[in-house]
């Protein structure tokens, strides 16, 4: 293995340890602590742990954690109805839903209930907006000191992304960057931010032709698919920087979008699952929650 493992959980460890100390210079101040609402729908075992490292972070920072959980049978009504009471509750700053929701429940019918100053997770139209637009970043995302009303929460994973990048080194000014994924949690988001920083972006997905000839042209490769190890060390550019954002639970544990061994021969820099992506897109979100609560966007 030649590649350098870009390490995410040393790198989410400083962000959580930073959000932390905003928090308690707020609280010292007499300000209310940050509060994050998550909900959970149904019985998936992944939500199940993802939520709950999530709420685990918010006690390790002093963000206060709101949690409800609803039967996988729940009605889109009444999952409406907790959300747009959740939206009004001031003691609320963000909200979580975790997804995917069940089948019988629309996703957007359900997001348009959240303001876009507590929308932590970026999905609704008017934060998306704002990033395809290219009126917020990372930088700004991570700005916890400011006083300011913020102007935009993006998705914590591809924000999580730019970070690791960042902290690595990679210039993405010029860049060839590859996305492989399209969905608008991960991979259009993701597109925007590199966009953003001025990379060159390709954007990859089921019906991309010969995706290993585009994904051999990347510089910077980012897989969000969701397939075990699809992502070849053939595909990949001697000296590029990975960046796997795929979380994918298999017979032989948890493995990610990129086959990594044959891919860390190659890369010049990688990240390993676990221990990438997954720990930033935690810290990502309890900084998005800090911001939320300074948040004047809809509210
Ligand atoms: P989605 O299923 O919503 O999107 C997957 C994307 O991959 C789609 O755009 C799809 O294309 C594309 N795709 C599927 N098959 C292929 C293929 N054979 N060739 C090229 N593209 C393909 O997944 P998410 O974006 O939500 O998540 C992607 C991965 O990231 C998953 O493994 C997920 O678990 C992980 N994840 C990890 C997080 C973390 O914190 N590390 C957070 C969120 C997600 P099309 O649009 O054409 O269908």
């Amino acid at each position: 293995m030649s590649a350098e493992i870009l390490d995410g959980k040393a790198i989410a460890a400083a962000l959580r340890g930073r959000v932390k100390e905003v928090v308690a210079a707020r609280t010292a101040a007499g300000e209310e602590a940050p509060g994050l609402a998550t909900v959970l729908v149904g019985d998936d075992p992944a939500s199940h742990v993802y939520v709950g490292s999530k709420r685990r972070a918010c006690g390790e920072a002093g963000i206060r954690s709101i949690h409800h959980e609803l039967a996988a049978d729940v009605s889109e009504a009444e999952l409406v109805a907790l959300v747009a009471e959740l939206d009004r509750d001031s003691g609320v700053d963000g909200i979580l839903v975790q997804m995917p929701l069940p089948d019988h429940i629309d996703q957007d019918v359900v997001l348009a209930e959240i303001s876009a100053g507590k929308d932590v997770d970026g999905l609704t139209p008017a934060n998306a907006g704002q990033l395809a637009q290219g009126r917020i970043g990372v930088r700004e995302a991570l700005d916890l000191d400011t006083r300011e009303p913020v102007t935009g929460l993006i998705p914590c994973t591809p924000a999580g992304v730019v970070e690791i990048r960042d902290r690595s080194g990679v210039e993405l000014a010029g860049a060839e960057a590859v996305v492989v994924g399209r969905s608008i949690l991960v991979g259009r988001p993701m597109a925007s931010l590199l966009v953003n920083a001025d990379a060159t972006v390709t954007v990859c997905h089921s019906r991309t032709r010969d995706l290993a000839a585009v994904c051999r042209g990347a510089d910077i490769l980012i897989a969000a698919v969701g397939r075990p190890e699809m992502v070849q060390g053939d595909w990949i550019k001697p000296g590029a920087t990975v960046i796997d954002v795929g979380m994918n639970r298999t017979d032989a544990g948890l493995v990610g979008d990129v086959d990594f061994d044959p891919a860390a021969a190659v890369a010049g820099r990688i990240t390993p699952v676990p221990g990438g992506v997954g720990p930033m897109t935690i810290a990502m979100l309890l900084a998005n929650t800090v911001r939320a609560a300074r948040a004047a966007i809809s509210r």
